[in-house]
Order: C-alpha cells, then sequence, then structure tokens
C-alpha cells in the first residue's frame, strides 16, 4: 500500500480520485486551498484513518513522504480561471514545479493533471498528441492554456533531465457528481437550470462541439497511467471521443428530464474552441482503456446528484 498526495483532492476530480485511492488501500493525503474546492465533497473521508487533509495552496513549498503524486490543483472552468488570471497561471506552473522537485526528492512518481486546452482552438480534428496545438497566447484562456503548457514543458524537463518518473495526463471535458454548481461548465449549468424550471444558456449558436467523459472513467485512466510501467510518460489525451454540439447535449438534458424548459442564446466567449474530441488511440493501446459510460447513462447519474442536492438546500443552489 501506498502513501498518496493528492492535490487539488477537495475538487471535483480529486474528491474523486481520493476516494478511489482509500477503496484501494492506499493512505492519502489530500491537499487543497479550497478555492474552488469544496470539504463537502471529502468531508465523508474525514474519519478514515488513512485519509489526511492539509489545507495548504501547492503554490507553496512543502515536503513529505510518499510514493506517488497527483498534481491535480489547478481552478479548471473558464470563469473560474479568468476570475483571477494571474494566481492561474502561478497555480499551474509554480505548482507543478514544487510537485516536481518533491517528486525528484523522494524519488516518486507524479501523474501531472494536463488538459485538452493545450490545443487550443484546434485546427486538427480529432486532436491526435502529436498536435501541438493552436492557442491565443495573450487571450482571456492563455493563463490556463499556457500555464498548462509550461506545467508539461516542466515535467519533461525534469523527466529528461533529472530522471523524475512523469505521467501527463491531457483531459477533456470531463462532466459528474461532485462538480460545482456554480462553476460555470455547460453540463452542470444546464441541469442546474432544467432542474430550477430557468432556460439553458447556450453561447453562440450551439454548434460548437464537445466531447463529455464521466468522471468514473476518467480515474480509471488516471490510476492505469499511474501503475504503467516507467517508461510510459504521455502525454496521453484522456476524454471520451464521442463528440455532441453543445445544442445536442441541451436536446439530450431536457429529454432526460421531459422538460421543456427554454433555450436562450447567449455571446460565445472570446477563443472559445469551435470543436473538440480526443483521439484516444495511445491511451487505448498502452492502458488498455477505453470509457465504458455512455453520455445518457453519466447524465441520468449527475442529474440525480444536482437533484439531491438542490432538495438538501430547499430549491436553492
Ligand atoms: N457553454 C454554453 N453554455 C453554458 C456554459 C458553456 O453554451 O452555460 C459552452 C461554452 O461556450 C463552450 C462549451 O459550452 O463552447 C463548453 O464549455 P465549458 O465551460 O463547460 O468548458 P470548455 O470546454 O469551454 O473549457
Amino acid at each position: 500500500m501506498k502513501k498518496v498526495l493528492v492535490t487539488g483532492g477537495g475538487g471535483f476530480l480529486g474528491s474523486h480520485l481520493c476516494q478511489r485511492l482509500i477503496n484501494d488501500g492506499h493512505t492519502v493525503f489530500c491537499l487543497d486551498n479550497f478555492i474552488t474546492g469544496s470539504e463537502a465533497n471529502i468531508e465523508h473521508l474525514a474519519d478514515d484513518g488513512r485519509f489526511h487533509l492539509l489545507k495548504q495552496d501547492v503554490i507553496d513549498k512543502i515536503y513529505m513522504e510518499v510514493d506517488e503524486i497527483y498534481n491535480l490543483a489547478c481552478p479548471a472552468s473558464p470563469p473560474h480561471y479568468q476570475a483571477d488570471p494571474v494566481r492561474t497561471i502561478k497555480t499551474s506552473f509554480l505548482g507543478a514545479l514544487n510537485m516536481l522537485e518533491l517528486a525528484k526528492q523522494v524519488k516518486g512518481k507524479i501523474f501531472h493533471a494536463s488538459t485538452s486546452e493545450v490545443y487550443g482552438d484546434p485546427d486538427v480534428h480529432p486532436q491526435p498528441e502529436s498536435y501541438w496545438g493552436h492557442v491565443n497566447p495573450i487571450g482571456i484562456r492563455a493563463c490556463y492554456d499556457e500555464g498548462k503548457r509550461g506545467a508539461e514543458t516542466l515535467c519533461f524537463d525534469f523527466h529528461r533531465q533529472y530522471g523524475v518518473k512523469i505521467k501527463v495526463g491531457r483531459i477533456f471535458n470531463t462532466y459528474g457528481p461532485n462538480m460545482d454548481p456554480h462553476d460555470g461548465r455547460v453540463v452542470s449549468n444546464f441541469i442546474v437550470q432544467a432542474l430550477s424550471g430557468q432556460a439553458l444558456t447556450v453561447y453562440g449558436n450551439g454548434g460548437q462541439t464537445r466531447s463529455f467523459c464521466y468522471c468514473d472513467d476518467l480515474i480509471e485512466a488516471f490510476v492505469r497511467m499511474m501503475n504503467s510501467p516507467d517508461d510510459i510518460t504521455g502525454p496521453f489525451n484522456l476524454g471520451n471521443p464521442e463528440e455532441f454540439t453543445i445544442l445536442e447535449l441541451a436536446e439530450r438534458i431536457r429529454g432526460i428530464l421531459g422538460s421543456n424548459c427554454s433555450i436562450v442564446f447567449k455571446p460565445l466567449p472570446q477563443d472559445d474552441p469551435r470543436q473538440r474530441r480526443p483521439d484516444i488511440s495511445l491511451a487505448s493501446e498502452h492502458l488498455g482503456w477505453r470509457p465504458q459510460v455512455r453520455l445518457e447513462e453519466g447524465l441520468k447519474m449527475t442529474i440525480e446528484y444536482f437533484d439531491r442536492l438542490l432538495s438538501k438546500q430547499g430549491g436553492n443552489i
């Protein structure tokens, strides 16, 4: 059994990962500053003797004896990461630097959560890992995109220069329970809007595409990647290759809920990628991994989560 540090462990994906690692019998150190993460996501783990919470910022240096590090700490939804862009790029770059230095010191392995945003608004579709991307370096998404690109550079330089064992996963749009209802993501926005009888806010004409992966599928990929042989560094695309337009997503959610709530069209945010779908051949070949949960099924589980949250909070999210 291993000692594992999860940065961003109070966030949407971090909390699922902590749960999975505890279930697998590991000792988990969950580091989070709770700026976008939530203590509610992990409070049920607090009584487990193998779960340790560190309320700390990943930007601050830390030393601890661990075998493995999953570096997930960074605000990831556009409204959140654009709220304090300087902090976002620092979190991404300095957080990765601190965690790579820790991995080097303890001779541990590090999984770094990168993102499909490294491809920017892609002009190659679907996106393979060999594509270098199309990112506006001075746009409003750059604090995240370039922060994550710089963090990938650091990972590979620590690997080449110091032999640090790295695993870089590029995460595509993911959804599921524990998403923050206020983080502005399309899946959570549409579900919360539909459940509370509001109009669904489609940005632009809704023809832009995304590919949505259910959280459990993604966590399985993280763990498989961490457990893969040392020569497997990635980067690997991790996501569901089924692609939908944003309007199709709105229709799916209305269909599942049997809701006839209206759709309002709002301006498309600046630099919003027009299309996104991962080519997951590398992850499939090297990790034997493919997402198992279809959109319909995943959306139902996510709707149940938000429905419970809404009832708990007396109809207000
Ligand atoms: N979007 C939308 N309505 C919303 C929130 C998002 O139409 O209420 C669109 C957004 O413009 C983008 C897509 O949905 O084209 C996915 O947005 P999200 O913020 O979930 O993630 P992104 O992939 O842009 O990081």
